[in-house]
């Protein structure tokens, strides 16, 4: 190896140091940001199934609204509906927002999925 060579060398080994660094600092931001965009990707993803599910719950609510407004409190005892005349249970709509048939007997209503009897007055 020459003088020159050896100088040449010595010259050129900050460069190429400073190359190898820029490259690898290119490197990095393309990981981070490929991490970036897998990042936002996965959160688009469950904002997406957030909306579906208040979509549905959006859905749920404006049938029972709509049902709600068919209904009457008949004799403090069940849910009568207006258009149709039939008797449902009262705990059971509100509590689940389900059409349960109040069957009549005796003094009352009886509900057989929830098992209530509501004297009617
Ligand atoms: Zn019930």
């Amino acid at each position: 190896m020459t003088t020159f060579q050896i100088i040449l060398a010595i010259i050129a080994l900050p460069l190429v140091s400073v190359v190898i660094e820029k490259l690898l600092m290119a490197f990095w931001k393309w990981i981070r940001r490929d991490r970036k965009v897998k990042e936002f990707i996965e959160r688009i993803v469950q904002l997406e199934e957030k909306i579906k599910i208040q979509e549905q719950e959006l859905v749920q609510h404006k049938d029972h609204k709509r049902i709600q407004e068919d209904l009457e409190i008949y004799r403090q005892a069940v849910y009568k509906s207006k258009s149709t005349g039939e008797t449902y249970c009262i705990a059971c709509f509100d509590g689940s927002g389900k059409l349960i048939h109040a069957v009549h007997q005796n003094t009352g209503y009886y509900c057989g999925i929830c098992d209530k009897f509501r004297c009617s007055y």
